[in-house]
């Protein structure tokens, strides 16, 4: 029997009009202070409305680095799935799915039934979403190729599914992109036959133009842009330079150090189109991030929260959340792709270092139990190149914890699997999530004017491995806590209280 998806939320709070879904929302918080030595704890109540519009666009998504392994698996995916394809394989037929994704494939709970039994739906039918099916893909690369080339040289997907593909790929081909050679690894400059030439301003032009060129030719309501081309070098932040919105437009102009991917970042600002960044580079500088905001577009990074991270901030959370004391975390990863070669250089490295670092701050802060102020574990992350292994990455991890009176606790991981598999149903996720967050509003009985999230997209923490919150806000890496902002944020445009988890039904006599 196929489960049911669709559910009409009864209640005087929520209001159904053809247009709009109009929930009433009690946010109920706390705040603490500090008072003579005490902590003093005020439940607060603030009443939102929550508006979102119903109806779903016709979306775009232009994937910068759309001829490497993640962009041409996302879009051979959108296509098994449209095509309903399926394949022999050594261990039987194989069929398309979206397995992996949060929207897709994850389910939430809607309460008890008559019986006392949870009842789950799809995650992507607690509010109008696109369907993946539906998405129309574009996009830029250094390399020319076309993504049928562009699936073979992935060597990501199962023969006989890229069979099936190649018609359909064969005639998507990138358009010219921004290659400087001093953002990503020298080994990668064979790939670099397809670019943008000009000055920087030109280069930014270009770009603008190729995303208006896209919205019409393919009859767009909206687009997307999405950065999942190699990772880059971290650029300086230099006051004059890119510190603000304005000295950045004018580096741009002046032809001054700017990375390719902030000029994309710009580009799809300036074009009022959503821009996210799948790598760990700092493309989002402080002058990007107050062009959104003056421009008051969507931004969100960085870095695709894909497998070992993943891992990480789930299992960190459970070791200190369960009160032991991790001391030490050292990480090993090999892999053999592209991603892999770029990111044997040092500077290349550092980013995808940095990005890895900072996953388990949240869970040592929130515990002065067990640490002391400053007091924070051993991190060591190792990254090898290894071309024979290719797009199937290897992550190799030991956990170290301290336990009651002088125990210790090692846990050691390893984990296989294809990276791009991984990382396309993420970035489907982004792309579906972010769409739905432009289509809601709310107010609250304090400030009435409607207004919409932080251009800042912090709810889109749990796909991101290095999440962006807005300046003040705090950052949250554990992975449950991510899941639950999405879930309990999507609940309350539909006028339902946050998942608790208290099934208080079961615990009465
Ligand atoms: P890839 O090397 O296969 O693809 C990147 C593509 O970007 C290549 O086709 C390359 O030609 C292109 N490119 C490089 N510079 C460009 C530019 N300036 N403009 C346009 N195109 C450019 O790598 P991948 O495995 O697809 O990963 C892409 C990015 O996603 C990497 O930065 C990687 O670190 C990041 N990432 C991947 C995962 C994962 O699980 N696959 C997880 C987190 C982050």
């Amino acid at each position: 029997m196929e489960a049911a998806t669709e559910f009409v939320v009864e209640s005087p709070d929520v209001i159904y009009s053809p247009e709009t879904i109009e929930a009433q929302y009690e946010y109920r918080t706390t705040s603490v202070s500090r008072e003579g030595g005490i902590l003093k704890v005020r439940p607060t109540s603030t009443r939102f409305t929550f508006r979102t519009a119903r109806q779903v666009p016709r979306l775009g998504v232009m994937l910068v680095g759309w001829g490497g392994n993640n962009g041409s698996t996302l879009t051979a995916a959108v296509l098994a799935n449209r095509l309903r394809l399926s394949w022999p394989t050594r261990t039987g037929l194989k069929e398309a799915n979206y397995y992996g994704s949060l929207t897709q494939a994850g389910t939430v709970s809607l309460g008890l039934d008559a019986e006392g039994k949870e009842v789950f739906v799809p995650f992507s039918s607690l509010l109008p979403m696109v369907a993946p099916d539906d998405l129309v893909f574009d996009g830029w690369d250094i390399s020319s190729l076309n993504l049928a080339e562009a699936m073979r040289r992935a060597q990501v997907l199962d023969w006989g599914l890229q069979e099936q593909l190649w018609p359909h790929m064969e005639a998507m081909r990138p358009r010219p992109s921004v290659y400087i050679p001093e953002f990503i690894a020298a080994n990668q400059s064979a790939r670099a036959d397809n670019v943008i030439p000009g000055t920087r301003a030109q280069q930014l032009e270009q770009i603008r133009r190729d995303i208006r060129d896209f919205r019409s030719s393919a009859g767009l309501d909206k687009v997307i842009v999405l950065w999942t081309a190699n990772t880059e070098r971290f650029c300086e932040v230099i006051p004059g330079l890119n510190d603000t919105a304005e000295n950045l437009l004018r580096t741009i102009q002046l032809g001054l150090e700017v990375s390719p991917s902030t000029l994309f970042a710009v580009a799809s600002i300036l074009e009022g189109c959503a821009f996210l960044n799948g790598s760990p580079q700092n493309t989002l500088v402080p002058g990007a991030l107050e062009l959104a905001w003056q421009r008051r577009v969507f931004v969100g990074g960085d870095d695709f929260k894909s497998g070992q991270t993943k891992v990480k901030s789930v299992l960190v959370d459970f070791l200190i959340g369960s009160g032991l004391k991790t001391m030490s975390i050292v990480s090993y990863n090999h892999l053999g792709n592209n991603d892999g070669q770029n990111l044997s250089a040092p500077p290349q490295f550092r980013s995808k270092e940095v990005s890895k670092s900072s996953v388990v701050d949240d869970m040592v802060h929130s515990n002065p139990v067990l640490y002391s102020p400053g007091e924070q574990p051993d991190h060591c992350v190792v990254i090898k190149y290894v071309p024979y292994v290719g797009d199937s990455k290897r992550a190799l991890d030991e956990y170290t914890s301290e336990l009651m009176l002088g125990g210790t606790n090692t846990l050691v991981l390893h984990n296989t699997c294809e990276d791009s598999l991984l990382a396309a149903p993420i970035m489907l996720d982004l792309a579906l999530l972010t769409e739905l967050c432009q289509r809601v509003s709310f107010c609250t009985d304090i400030d009435p004017d409607p207004q919409s999230f932080h251009p800042v997209l912090s709810l889109l923490g749990f796909l991101f491995k290095a999440p962006l919150a807005p300046p003040g806000s705090p950052v949250v890496n554990a992975l449950f806590r991510q899941r639950s902002c999405i879930e309990n944020i999507l609940r309350a445009c539909v006028g339902l209280p946050p998942q608790n988890h208290m099934l208080l039904e079961h615990k009465m006599e």
